[in-house]
Parts: structure tokens; sequence; C-alpha cells
């Protein structure tokens, strides 16, 4: 097709999180010998997905001392090839699921599938400001996290003042999450107003460990001069008054949001206003018929590697 190599599959499985991969050892122990593109950079994350960017995971069930990211990873995919799942380290770029067999495009390749399974995962929103980043003066994954759920738990943060970035949902859950670990939990808005649900701001509100910096943004992050490497505080500017204000916490949550991995589609299938694919209550099913979502691709409720594994 068009000097692209050309391939048919009974099942095309596009992603490399724990979504795509049990989806791939399940259909593979089933005899339909998937084959699966696990990106090549996709969103800028390795292939194995967004676990590959952290390290202990702590609350998957089987690994009762955790498991690095990229451990578990690996295994998901040794797993995959142990079945027989024939795994490409390309990206997909483009589909047509106007009629069937489904097409599939990577730069050198063409897939021609009777059925597809989504698993693209999503990414979670980070800032940039000076102490964001990683390496040498950053205190990404040494205080600032974009997951509570996920690092809330660790040591670093026991006991500690932290912070959370955003005034959606997962703002508020985070910060009420994080309230059983830290002494006390600011939440940083750059407005005067959450978009959160209200229950859930009800929620936040009655929490006396939980405070409100409205109208700010951060715009430093700074060390912790005696545990050094690791964060000891943020400048706060409030966007009203230009002031800019020291704020002691240990750690700091992004809850801005999150980008699923839906651009390449295309409009192939429905999504919802976020972006994410819409799936049939209860099911992985999406607007197409033999072209299923599972994972964070379709979730934007649990986000969890577990979760991801069992709708894969
Ligand atoms: P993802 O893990 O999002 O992987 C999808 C991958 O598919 C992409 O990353 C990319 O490699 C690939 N891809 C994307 N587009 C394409 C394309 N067009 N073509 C080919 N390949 C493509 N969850 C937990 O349960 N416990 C934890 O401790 C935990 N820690 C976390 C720490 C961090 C820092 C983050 C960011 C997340 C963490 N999570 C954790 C959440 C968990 O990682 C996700 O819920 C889970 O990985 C989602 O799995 P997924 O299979 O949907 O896809
Ligand atoms: P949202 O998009 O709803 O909220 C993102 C928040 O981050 C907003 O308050 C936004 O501010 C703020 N923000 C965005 N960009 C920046 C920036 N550059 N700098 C500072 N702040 C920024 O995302 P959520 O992840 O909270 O929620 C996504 C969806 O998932 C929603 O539909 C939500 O209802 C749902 N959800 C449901 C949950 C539940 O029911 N338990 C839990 C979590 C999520 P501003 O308001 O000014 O735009």
């Amino acid at each position: 097709m068009n000097g692209l190599e050309t391939h048919n599959t009974n099942l095309c499985i596009v992603g490399s999180g724990p979504a795509a991969h049990t989806a791939a050892i399940y259909a593979a122990r089933a005899e339909l010998n998937p084959l699966l593109f696990e990106g090549w950079m996709a969103n800028d994350i390795a292939p194995g997905g967004q676990l590959t960017t952290t390290t202990d995971v702590e609350n998957f069930p089987g690994f009762p001392d955790g498991i690095l990211g990229a451990d578990l990873t690996d295994n998901f995919r040794r797993q995959s090839e142990r079945f027989g799942a024939k795994i490409f380290t390309e990206t997909v770029t483009k589909v047509d699921f106007s009629s069937k067999p489904f097409k599939l495009f990577t730069d050198s390749r063409a897939v021609i599938a009777d059925a597809v399974i989504l698993a693209t995962g999503a990414v979670a929103k980070r800032l940039t400001f000076p102490g964001s980043g990683e390496g040498t003066g950053g205190f990404w994954n040494r205080g600032i996290s974009a997951c509570a759920v996920c690092d809330g738990a660790a040591p670093i943060f026991r006991g500690k003042p932290l912070a959370v970035i955003g005034g959606g949902d997962s703002a508020m859950e985070e910060a009420s999450f994080l309230t059983k670990y830290g002494s006390k939990v600011s939440i940083i808005h750059r407005r005067d107003a959450f978009r959160a649900s209200k229950i859930m701001q009800q929620r936040v509100f009655a929490n006396p460990k939980i405070d409100v910096v409205w109208n700010s943004t951060v715009v430093e992050a700074y060390g912790d001069g005696e545990r050094g490497g690791v964060l000891g505080g943020l400048k706060v500017k409030n966007v009203v008054t230009g002031d800019v204000e020291d704020l002691r916490v240990s750690g700091l949550f992004f809850a801005i949001g999150h980008e699923p991995a839906t651009r390449f589609l295309g409009g192939a299938v429905e999504l919802d206003s976020d972006g994410y694919v819409v799936t049939k209550a209860g099911t992985t099913e999406t607007s197409v018929a033999g072209v299923f979502a599972a994972g964070d691709v379709q979730d934007k409720k649990y986000r969890q590697a577990v979760t991801a594994a069992g709708t894969g």
C-alpha cells in the first residue's frame, strides 16, 4: 500500500501501557495473533507508557514490596511477547475506520485489521517554571509530581506541608487525598473560583487541613537547604496584586488536567469534549463497531495502572 510494508491481522492494538499489554496477552492466548504498536516516544513518553516516568509502583497487586514502573512495564511486554504478540516500536499516525477491514498507518507500515483496540493513554499536563523540571535545579520526581494517588504516600511527603495546583475535580480530589499524609495542603488556583463540582468543593472547604491560595500562580520552585535536592518551597505570585510570597512546602502536585492521546485518530471515533474516546457504559465499545478503547484514553476518573489493565 503506497510503498508501505502491509500487514493483515485479526487484531491491531495501539499503545504500550497496562491496557495495551493486557489486551495483547488475552488476545494472543486466544490465538488472535495480535499486532501491537507501542509507539516511539509517542507524546514524549517511552514505549511502556506513563509508568516508565515514575519510580516505585506500590499499589499494583502482586508486588508486596513495590516494583519500579519501568520493570513493571518490561514485565508486561515480556508477557505479551511470550504468548506471541508481535510488537512494533512505531507510532500509529493515521487511521481509517470508515469501512471494514480497518486501516492503520505508521511511517513505514500499513495494517489491515478486522478489529482494533485503542490503548494510547493520556498525559498529565505539567507546568513549566524555574525548578519545575527534571535534572539539576529541578524538583520533578523530587517533590513535584502530577499524580497524588500514585506518589502522595511517599515518605518525603509525610507530615509535611503540601500544595496542589488546579481548580477542577482532580485538584479537589488530590488535595483531599493528600490530607491523609501531609500536615496541611494548600490549593493554589489561578482564579477566584473553582470549576470543580459543588460537592467536591464543599468537601475541600470543610476540611480543616486544606487552605486555598486564590488568584495565584507558582513562578518558581526552590530546594530545601537541609535536605538538599528535594523541594523546599515555592514562590507564589498573586495575579491581582502582583505580590510574590513564599510558600514552604515539601510537595507540589499538578492537577491541571490530562491530555488523552487521540489526535492521531482524526475524528474516526467519537470523542468527548475533553478529547477522551467515548465508550458505551460498562463496555470498551466505541462509536465504531469493531473498534474498542481501553485504559486512560477512555477513563478520566480512575487513571490507574490496575484499572487500565482491567479494561484491557
Ligand atoms: P499509558 O500508560 O498512558 O500508555 C499509553 C502509551 O501508548 C503511551 O505512553 C505511548 O507510549 C503509547 N502511544 C500513545 N500514542 C500512540 C500511538 N499513536 N501509536 C503507538 N503508541 C502510542 N498508576 C498506578 O496504578 N500506580 C502508580 O503508582 C502510578 N504512578 C504514576 C506515576 C506517574 C508519574 C504517572 C504519570 C502516572 C502514574 N500512574 C500510576 C498512572 C498509570 O501510569 C496510568 O493510569 C496507566 O499507565 C495508564 O495505562 P494505559 O495503558 O491507559 O496507557
Ligand atoms: P479540569 O480541566 O476540569 O480542570 C483543570 C484545572 O486546572 C482548572 O481549574 C484550570 O483552571 C486549571 N488549569 C489549567 N491549566 C492551568 C495552568 N496552565 N495554570 C494553572 N491552572 C491551570 O481537569 P480535571 O483533571 O480536574 O478534570 C477533568 C475531568 O475529569 C472533568 O470532567 C472532571 O469532572 C472529571 N473528574 C472527575 C472526578 C470525579 O468525579 N471524582 C475526579 C477527577 C476528574 P481554570 O478553572 O481557571 O480553567
